[in-house]
């Protein structure tokens, strides 16, 4: 394994313990400090502080959690780290609509620069402003994906609604109806993602997480899937192999 690592195979080689010590502690400190920003934008009511609380694992009621249900005035961005990843930060951004600001200034405002990809939320279909904001993301040559949020609830009412209930019909049409109106915006193809926060295992958060990890680069996969909650056994089982690929450092790290 020390070929992988760049300068410790011949420090060994020269007997160098220390030097090749010293060479994989930096690689493992690199390794934790790889920054990872996530900004979340959506209208006030969206649902974007409990999607940022559950994706941290993090419970509403929980002193490091995200104020949720609070009506937004101003301008405010707040960041949340990941509990155990610090280097992992969620952004909770205001609403396009609630800024007033168009999508090119808003998006400075922001600083969109810092962003690894962006999440726009919804609870109700994507009207104009997301529809802006996406294109000038796209613009900006950066990621984005479109949550609907609160999926539990139209569950719920279409069960209660229909006679002939389908889970797959319900969600299908929810999805359908979402594509339709960003493509009508000019979105071409955009990733639709049904999310219940309250179920993150239900649904379509696993396919984003899934989504996100192939389409990061692959310096910051890590750092997604430790700070990933686990909500299914594939991400445990990813995780665990994450691990096991590091643990050989950690090991040569104390050796030496
Ligand atoms: P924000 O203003 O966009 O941060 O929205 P919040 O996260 O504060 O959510 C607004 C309201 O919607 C709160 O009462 C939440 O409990 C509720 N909510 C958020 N996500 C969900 C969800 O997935 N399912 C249900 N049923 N309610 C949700």
């Amino acid at each position: 394994p020390t070929k992988e690592l760049p300068g410790v195979k011949e420090a060994l080689e020269k007997n160098d313990q220390a030097g090749a010590a010293e060479k994989i502690q930096e690689y493992l400190e690199k390794k934790d400090k790889i920054p990872l920003n996530i900004g979340i934008t959506g209208e006030s009511g969206a649902g974007k502080s409990t999607f940022i609380n559950a994706f941290r694992g993090v419970d509403n009621r929980d002193e490091q959690a995200a104020p949720t249900g609070i009506v937004e005035t101003t301008m405010e961005i707040t960041q949340y780290p990941h509990p155990n990843y610090p280097n992992v930060l969620f952004w909770d951004l205001p609403g396009i609509g609630t800024t007033n600001f168009p999508a090119d200034e808003y998006l400075k405002l922001v600083e969109f620069e810092k962003f690894d990809f962006f999440v726009i939320i919804s609870d109700t279909r994507f009207r104009e402003n997301d529809v802006k904001l996406a294109q000038e993301i796209q613009k900006m040559e950066k990621k984005f994906y479109f949550v609907r949020s609160k999926i539990d609830n139209d569950v719920n009412a279409e069960k209660r609604s229909q006679r002939d209930f389908s889970l797959e019909g319900s969600l299908g049409k929810i999805k359908e109806n979402c594509i339709e109106g960003l493509e009508t915006g000019g979105i071409k193809s955009p990733k639709v993602f049904l999310v219940s926060s309250f179920d993150l295992h239900l649904y379509d958060f696993p396919c984003l997480q899934k989504t996100l990890e192939k389409e990061l680069p692959a310096h910051k996969r890590d750092a997604l899937l430790f700070s990933m909650p686990n909500i299914n056994m594939e991400i445990i089982n990813k995780k665990k192999e994450a691990f096991q690929a590091q643990i050989k450092w950690y090991s040569v790290d104390k050796l030496c």
